[in-house]
Order: C-alpha cells, then sequence, then structure tokens
C-alpha cells in the first residue's frame, strides 16, 4: 500500500512538473507561446551534413567581408514565392485570400511599411530599417508553366514536426521547387505548438525554404491570436536570410548575456521576449533602453514585433548578394516571355566554387551553437 501510495505520488509530482522541465507536446500550445525551431534544425545540419559546416563558415565570411565594403544594395530586390499547402483536414487547406494576406505583410514588414511601425519607442526609432525586399507569388513554374504560386497536396499526416516531412512527397507532404528559383514556403498543421521554423542559407537544396503552421499564416481565415498578424512568415523568411535570433541563442545557458546574433545595432540581450513587454526590458547591462524586444527576430507576440534593425537589413543584402543571388534572376516572376538575366547565376556560381573548395576560406567565424 505504501509503495503503491509513493508510484501514485511520483506520477502526480511528474505530472505537475512536466511543463518546467522542458517541451512536452502541447505545452506551447496552451501558453500560446513563439516557438521557432530554426536552430533545432541548424544544429542537427551541423551534425549530419558535413558539407553543411563548411558552407555556413564560408558564408559568415562573405557576410563579413561585404559588410566592411560598405556598399550596401539600393535597388528594391522581389523574391518568387511558392507556398505548399499541406493540409489533412478542410480547414489546414486555407484559402487563396490567406495566402495572398501573408504575401501582402511581407512586403509590408520587410519595407516599413507596416502601419504598427508606429509602437516602436523614439529611441530606437533611427534602428529601423527599409529592407527594400518583396515578394510575390511565382507565375512561372518550374516546367515554365503559368502558376498561381501555390499547391496543394491532401496528406494522411495528421502533424508534422521540424524532421522536413512535410518537404518530401514520400512522406506525405510536396517537394520542393528549385531553390535557385523560389522562396519555399510550406503550410500546414505543425504539432506541440510549434509555430514554425526556416532553413539557413548553406543547406541541403531539397530542404530550402520556411515552414509555417496553418494557424499562424496570414491574418485572415484559420490565423489564430496571438499570433494572427503574419509575424512567423516575417521571423522565419528572415533566418532564410541568415538573420539569427536577436538574443544570441544562449538561453538558457551558462552565459546569456555571451551569445550574439552577429548584428552591430541590436542591443545585446540575455533571452527571448515572450508575449508583449512593456518597455523598456533591461538585461545584460542594456539599459536604459534595454532589450530590443520589438524586433521580428525576438519571441513576441504578432502584435508586438514590427521592424527588422538597419544591421540585421545589411545582413539580410549580404545573403542576397551571396548565397541567395540565384533567385534574384528567377524566371519565376517573369510571365511574358522574357528571358532571366544571367548576372545572379555567375555570383551563385562563384558562390558555390567558394564554398566547395576552389577558394581559400577563413572558418574561424562558424557558429556552432
Ligand atoms: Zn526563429
Amino acid at each position: 500500500m505504501k509503495t503503491s501510495l509513493f508510484i501514485l505520488g511520483m506520477i502526480i509530482f511528474s505530472l505537475m512538473t512536466m511543463p518546467l522541465l522542458g517541451y512536452s507536446p502541447g505545452t506551447y500550445a496552451q501558453e500560446k507561446k513563439r516557438i521557432c525551431a530554426t536552430m533545432e534544425v541548424h544544429d542537427k545540419l551541423l551534425k549530419t551534413v558535413p558539407a553543411y559546416k563548411d558552407s555556413r563558415a564560408a558564408i559568415e565570411n562573405l557576410t563579413r567581408d561585404y559588410l566592411l565594403r560598405g556598399a550596401l544594395r539600393t535597388e528594391i530586390v522581389k523574391i518568387p514565392v511558392v507556398v505548399h499547402v499541406v493540409y489533412n483536414t478542410p480547414d489546414q487547406n486555407i484559402s487563396d485570400d490567406q495566402i495572398k494576406s501573408q504575401i501582402r505583410i511581407l512586403n509590408e514588414d520587410y519595407r516599413k511599411l507596416n502601419a504598427d511601425i508606429s509602437i516602436v519607442p523614439s529611441v530606437f526609432q533611427t534602428l529601423a530599417a527599409d529592407s527594400k525586399i518583396e515578394f510575390a507569388l511565382a507565375c512561372r513554374g518550374p516546367e515554365g508553366k503559368p502558376t498561381d504560386g501555390i499547391t496543394r497536396t491532401k496528406t494522411d499526416v495528421a502533424s508534422f514536426t521540424y524532421d522536413d516531412a512535410v518537404k518530401f512527397t514520400p512522406s506525405g507532404g510536396m517537394d520542393a521547387w528549385p531553390m535557385d528559383k523560389y522562396l519555399n514556403m510550406w503550410v500546414c498543421n505543425l504539432g506541440g505548438g510549434l509555430l514554425g521554423y526556416a532553413q539557413f542559407p548553406g543547406g541541403p537544396a531539397g530542404t530550402d525554404g520556411v515552414v509555417i503552421t496553418y494557424t499562424a499564416f496570414g491574418d485572415i481565415g484559420t490565423a489564430s491570436p496571438p499570433f494572427n498578424k503574419g509575424r512567423t512568415a516575417t521571423h522565419e523568411v528572415g533566418h532564410w536570410l541568415n538573420l539569427f535570433h536577436i538574443w544570441g541563442d544562449d538561453c538558457p545557458g551558462g552565459d546569456q548575456c555571451g551569445g550574439s546574433d552577429d548584428v552591430g545595432d541590436t542591443p545585446n540581450q540575455e533571452c527571448s521576449n515572450p508575449g508583449c513587454p512593456t518597455f523598456p526590458h533591461v538585461s545584460c547591462d542594456n539599459g536604459p533602453n534595454g532589450d530590443l524586444f520589438m524586433d521580428y527576430m525576438d519571441y513576441t507576440d504578432d502584435a508586438c514585433m514590427v521592424m527588422f534593425t538597419k544591421g540585421q537589413s545589411a545582413r539580410m543584402d549580404a545573403a542576397i548578394s551571396g548565397p541567395r543571388s540565384a533567385i534574384m534572376s528567377s524566371d519565376g516572376l517573369k510571365c511574358n516571355g522574357a528571358p532571366p538575366c544571367g548576372q545572379g547565376s555567375i555570383t551563385a556560381l562563384a558562390f558555390v566554387l567558394t564554398v566547395y573548395g576552389i577558394g581559400k576560406m577563413r572558418k574561424k567565424s562558424i557558429r556552432t551553437k
């Protein structure tokens, strides 16, 4: 009897403490905190894909060299997007209008045209950047045929996770379109409260792109508070353009002020900020202004993340001039028979040659966490 009571007590104790000990399915869904699995994917690729580590080192070297040159891009670029809707239930098969609402939001956020930019505290307003990046649904498919930039796939998979199953037809998902021509965005049901994840530049072609759960995509239809303003895609595309989390991914851990997002104008920040903090939130001796928690690369709710900084925009510029350059000469948005220009492809080829050893490579900047 005593043994039974002890075991029963242990079970109750375990159930009470489980949410405090780490991730368990449903925990985050209940609390509605932003969760992004990009760093988990990054860590996995570092361990399992040997070329990825070298590729990441080369990209960080290119980024540093680009920023040192100081010749930032002035023209606007437009990125062709394909949205792969992978649905198990009818409500997961989101409407064309919901998809278009997300594209509109991306354009507003990356051009600093979002109305809620006004909530940025005055001390941070000069940091806010127009990234001069726009997005549009592709009108020309991989085979050159007309498309609306949307694919729809019925799946038997009830919920996906960040194992990339959604990116392959045999595992219940949809194969990627060529990464040198399109930004692939998968929309599906992600389990456990996961909102989305992205693959940084330099990863395998077949899994390049971003994945967003169907309840955090766009601002109509199935979009659900507090992630119903399309900012999950803004955040994940930021990763796709080589931005790290603003707190430097050093939390939880030992020296939580030691990590960096490798951006010069973002304040050093201890941990991610959930919800909607009150200004200022000071950490890591960054007072009096504190964390830049209204940045898209923090973990705040959609209504409270409203800006990229000029430093982040410059890092995205570097990605566009290097590992993402091929997509700038994509024919995915050329729908009147005009052939693509080849300049971007030449730049991309030079990058590939650099990554795979035809050129000297410095590795000291590699980020391994
Ligand atoms: Zn993230």
